[in-house]
């Protein structure tokens, strides 16, 4: 009878956990899983709930969870570690139970995940993954949380491998000190457990150890980095692939680890400097199963493709797949700077499917790129890199740091100057932030210069987290956004698809970019479309909401994203009317003319504004205004209509 009554209230707390999703699939799969717990425990098995969360992190503004309706693309990490998990076979006697959570998409609610742990006396474990540093914070909150409820945690990504990394806990003062500093003391004293390394073979003894009640409170890894060559490649969790807005893109990471140690980069020092690369069957194997469940767009996110030993067969393999079986896959990649030396790297690319290529520029002031021990980016190169991708069709995204040690206001303004004049499609620029884990982090805590605590801070956006030798806070911040809009103001954006390739494909790009950073201010890659909110879910030290208040602040949240949505679309339709084909006569130039900007409609629109306040209302009833409201409407929907008719073209391309 007990077993019967526990059944029903699984039930009925599996449906209310999941009934605000919008994926009806979310509480299909919640109801099976509780019947097969029913099953399994009057088999007599044990049942295992392993919980996967990928944490976000706080606005720094209002403290909230940032959170999107649909994400961009899907967490890799997450989707690593579930089919690794997935794929653990812990014996007859235990049932295991996978739930999945990437929370820059969906909302984590710790005490109904409880409840659900807390069912059929199972075994739970959370296993928070891929925490950044910047996402440490509202980890660390969600795995106290987790604590409380007296439900086993272990925690693993860049951030805890990055400072196991740089300070291994071998009884140095300093390093005990950054054990402490950098948040991870807490944690092990509050029982949860800490992952550093890879988890490709290790995660089998992480749930035995778990099961047999002898969790450790340190997994470390570092410096024994596993062989990749045959282990399985991302699977993404199924709720989550509807909540990602390019649901047919994948991410596939072919190889690990970068020969050369930049200053501030962690990537060398927690995946090592021997570049370790899966199997070319096991990376047939995961593109092919990937094409079949509908994914056209792979995100090779390896941190440097073109030291791959295996690039050329992968390559290979991929144009064969296209030219021999049909089947056409697009992909971006990151390579470095030099990668247009390596023959045939960028054209086999571009025949294997490669529409876009990210690489760390830094700088272009050689004397920057030296102090980050960047020797391998040569300035003189990089008109050569550009060229050579854009003549494969390979579209070219840089990273560019700013705050470098030899930068100042005006050498930041002239070096954005010579960026424009290289022809980059797209620059992601970045505050020169020391990253737990890279070795300028380590130099300036051991010499024990002041860093900004809040890890919260360290996204390489939010501010400067750390003194300039040369400029002042404001004057970097300052800088920065000079840079981003200098890059990506009108008539640099307008000139630049003038110079022809895929319009409506860049017009996109560049749209989500601007959409990302003026409207969201978040990195591109990792924000979402339409952020949400929950009211609970806000870091501990701002005033909790009520409803009313929590209401009043999305009120006015959502006046200020407004504003800053229509000024984002104004700006894309001037970009779209100095950009655009101008065929006299035909289509929309037919009622524009050639000459047609928004701003003339825009001047009038004030110089209206202004009449009415004088009084003037005569105004109202000219033919000018008749004039302008035409003009305007019919430049709306003429942008409306090439967005659309574009953005049609690029789904059917891909
Ligand atoms: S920044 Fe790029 S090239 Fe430099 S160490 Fe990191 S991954 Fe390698």
């Amino acid at each position: 009878m007990k077993m019967i009554l526990q059944a029903v209230w699984a039930f009925f707390v599996a449906v209310k956990t999941q009934i605000r999703s919008p994926a009806l699939f979310s509480i299909g799969w919640e109801l099976i899983q509780q019947m097969g717990n029913l099953r399994a425990v009057l088999r007599g098995q044990q049942i295992l709930n392993v919980v996967l969360i990928a944490p976000s992190r706080y606005d720094p503004e209002n403290g909230f969870v940032i959170s999107s309706w649909r994400g961009v693309l899907p967490n890799s990490s997450l989707a690593t570690i579930y089919n690794l998990v997935l794929r653990q076979r812990l014996g007859p006697n235990v049932r295991l139970v996978l739930r999945v959570y990437d929370e820059y998409v969906q909302q984590v609610r710790i005490g109904r995940i409880a409840k659900l742990c807390g069912f059929w006396n199972a075994m739970s474990l959370v296993m928070l993954t891929g925490v950044q540093n910047n996402q440490f914070p509202r980890a660390t909150d969600l795995a106290l949380e987790f604590r409380k409820r007296g439900i086993q945690v272990i925690i693993g990504g860049f951030h805890v491998s990055g400072v196991l990394a740089q300070f291994p806990q071998d009884g140095g003062v300093v390093n005990r000190r950054a054990f402490r500093e950098f948040g991870l003391l807490g944690l092990v004293e509050n029982g949860v457990s800490l992952f550093a390394g890879e988890a490709e073979g290790r995660i089998g003894m992480v749930l035995q150890d778990f099961l047999a009640g002898r969790s450790q409170p340190i997994y470390n890894f570092i410096g024994k980095p596993p062989d990749l060559s045959q282990e399985p490649f991302p699977i993404i969790y199924p709720v989550l692939r509807s909540r990602i807005f390019v649901r047919f893109a994948v991410p596939l990471q072919p190889c690990r680890g970068c020969p050369f140690r930049c200053r501030f980069c962690p990537t060398p020092v927690v995946h090592g400097r021997v570049i370790r690369s899966h199997s070319m069957s096991c990376f047939e194997t995961a593109v092919r199963e990937n094409y079949q469940r509908g994914a056209r767009y792979f995100v090779f996110t390896a941190d440097n493709l073109a030291r791959d030993p295996y690039w050329e067969q992968k390559f290979d393999f991929l144009i064969a797949l296209k030219e021999k079986e049909g089947k056409r896959i697009r992909f971006m990649m990151q390579a470095d700077t030099g990668c247009h030396r390596i023959p045939r790297f960028l054209e086999k690319a571009a025949l294997a499917g490669c529409r876009i290529m990210f690489s760390g520029m830094e700088s272009v002031n050689p004397r920057n790129l030296a102090a980050i021990n960047k020797p391998h980016n040569r300035v003189e190169e990089y008109q050569e890199l550009v060229q050579a991708a854009h003549t494969y069709g390979i579209a070219i995204h840089f990273g560019y740091m700013i705050g470098l040690p030899a930068d100042t206001p005006e050498s930041i303004a002239q070096d954005v100057e010579t960026l424009l004049g290289l022809h980059p499609d797209l620059v992601t620029f970045s505050l020169v932030t020391p990253l737990p884990g890279a070795d300028d982090h380590r130099e300036l805590f051991c010499q024990g210069q002041p860093m900004d605590p809040d890890l919260n801070a360290y996204d390489l956006m939010t501010r400067p987290v750390t003194a300039h030798p040369i400029m002042s806070q404001e004057e970097w911040m300052a800088a920065f956004q000079a840079a981003w809009s200098k890059f990506y103001s009108v008539e640099n954006v307008a000139s630049f698809l003038r110079k022809g390739g895929n319009y409506g494909r860049d017009l996109w790009r560049i749209a989500w970019y601007k959409y990302a950073i003026d409207v969201l201010g978040q990195h591109p890659m990792g924000s979402g479309f339409h952020r949400k909110r929950y009211r609970r879910a806000r870091r501990p030290g701002f005033p909790k909401l009520n409803w009313i208040q929590f209401q009043l602040f999305r009120a006015r949240e959502a006046v200020q994203i407004g504003k800053k949505f229509r000024q984002l679309a104004l700006e894309l339709v001037e970009i779209w009317l100095q950009s655009r084909e101008k065929e006299a006569g035909k289509g929309i130039s037919r009622w524009l003319g050639d000459r047609a900007t928004r701003s003339d409609v825009a001047a009038y629109w004030s110089s209206l504004t202004g009449r009415l306040v004088r009084n003037d209302f005569r105004c109202l009833f000219s033919r000018e205004l008749l004039r302008y409201a035409w003009l305007d409407l019919v430049i709306m929907f003429g942008f409306l209509h090439a967005l659309f008719s574009h953005l049609q073209s690029y789904l059917e391309e891909n």
